[in-house]
């Protein structure tokens, strides 16, 4: 009976396996070749701070543009990136790309520049290295670079975490806890790490008017956030309400497709020139109820 349950699970689970071990390798191959080719994107996301109304910062956000299926969304990809070990490379051309960029738009623009790390980036030996190396060689002052963890890349190994978030704090950049709320960590022990920013996830601000609970959430977070001394930005703010709700509520900064969807570099430049003619202090300053 053992042998027949294994015969049964060994056929209807190995093709399975198969395919998606299979796939992983083509992936790994496909993103190999788009990073020689150069066909990884940039796109920036503003983010303004709630009080003056000014462009503080941006997230790097990657795309692919591959060339026969067109643009395609880090969803689709940087799981496999993670699966293969890809980000590795693709994560140091991040870093690299978007120190650059942040010192080019400081001839204008003294705007600090946030990258999502995944956690095989976070846990790899040379990390230190590899920003030390990307803030050389774009001449960019740490305090300019953001880096961007989720709950669940610091929860897995609470300890080292707290380790390597210190190693990272000692190159003068500032780090951010992403998607704050979707993963298991409690703000309780949010504070023995040494963030400076907690971003508050999407699916809480996106409700934020309609469902009290997840109102009640938000502020909950703002209070307790700046009740540790962190820096609070909301994601995915989409709608005017939305952004007097966080106003109100002495949110720091947000970002969402409100004030913009992410932009090339192009078009964040022209974004740079746009707010510096007309900051949004003006019309916000008009429209916010006190
Ligand atoms: P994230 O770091 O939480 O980034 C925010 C995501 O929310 C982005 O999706 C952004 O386009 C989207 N977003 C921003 N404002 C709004 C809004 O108002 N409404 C809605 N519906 N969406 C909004 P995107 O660019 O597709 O990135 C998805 C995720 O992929 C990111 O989530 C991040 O976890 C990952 N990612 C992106 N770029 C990189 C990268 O360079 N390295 C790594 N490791 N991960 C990356
Ligand atoms: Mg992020
Ligand atoms: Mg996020
Ligand atoms: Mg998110």
């Amino acid at each position: 009976q053992v042998k027949e349950n294994g015969r049964n699970h060994f056929r209807f689970f190995a093709p399975e396996m198969n395919q998606r071990a299979s796939r992983i390798l083509e992936m790994e191959s496909a993103l190999r070749n788009a990073l020689a080719r150069n066909e990884f994107e940039l796109y920036y996301q503003p983010k303004i701070d709630l009080f003056s109304g000014a462009l503080v910062g941006a997230e790097a956000l990657i795309r692919w543009q591959h060339p026969e299926m067109g643009q395609i969304q880090p969803i689709q990809f940087i799981p496999f990136a993670e699966e293969s070990g890809m980000i590795l490379p693709i994560g140091e051309w991040v870093l690299n790309e978007a120190c650059k960029q942040a010192k080019k738009w400081h001839e204008k623009l003294p705007i600090s520049v946030a990258v999502n790390l995944s956690a095989l980036q976070f846990r790899q030996d040379n990390i230190v290295e590899i920003i030390t190396a990307a803030l050389q060689n774009a001449q960019l002052d740490g305090k300019y670079l953001e880096l961007e963890l989720t709950e669940s890349v610091v929860v897995q190994n609470l300890d080292a975490a707290i380790v390597y978030l210190k190693r990272l704090k000692q190159l003068g950049v500032t780090l951010a806890m992403d998607d704050f709320g979707t993963g298991y960590s409690s703000l309780s022990y949010l504070k023995q790490f040494p963030f400076d920013t907690l971003k508050i996830d999407r699916s809480f601000i996106q409700n934020v008017i309609t469902e009290p609970n997840d109102a009640m959430i938000a502020i909950a977070i703002i209070n307790m956030a700046h009740s540790m001394r962190l820096n609070v930005v909301a994601e995915g703010v989409e709608t005017e309400s939305q952004m007097h709700f966080l106003h109100r509520q002495n949110c720091d900064q947000i970002q969402g497709y409100y004030f913009s969807k992410p932009l090339t570099a192009i078009a964040f430049d022209e974004f740079i020139n746009k707010t510096r003619q007309h900051p949004f202090q003006n019309s916000s300053a008009e429209n916010a109820p006190r």
